[in-house]
């Protein structure tokens, strides 16, 4: 009995380690501290698998400040991002964050 008492309830469910085992292997799971980065806390929350479920938000962002930059057309792509495990953006809209970056790479190619 006395093992039971030792696991977390918060721990995730062993699958879901596996899971990020293997993205983390293949470099496919951001590590940048943008995923701390609470510029991020007014985004809203996604979790259709369409619009990039668990992809780092921060990573979309900085793909949409880029290309803001670069006056391309907007092109989000929840394909190209990696997942994000932790943070702020976990749970934040990829394709929300690529717009705000895509504006903001405007904004600052607009400053005299
Ligand atoms: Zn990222």
């Amino acid at each position: 009995m006395e093992h039971f008492s030792k696991k977390s309830k918060f721990r995730l469910p062993r699958i879901e380690i596996a899971i990020f085992e293997v993205l983390n292997l293949l470099h496919m799971i951001c590590t940048d501290p943008h995923r701390y980065d609470s510029d991020f806390d007014v985004l809203p929350e996604s979790q259709a698998n369409s619009e990039g479920r668990h992809k780092c938000a921060g990573c979309a962002y900085d793909q949409g400040y880029s290309d803001g930059l670069a006056r391309v057309e907007p092109n989000f792509d929840a394909e190209d991002l990696p997942y994000s495990q932790a943070g702020v953006v976990r749970h934040k809209s990829p394709h929300a964050a690529y717009n705000m970056g895509y504006a903001d790479g405007m904004r600052q190619l607009a400053r005299p």
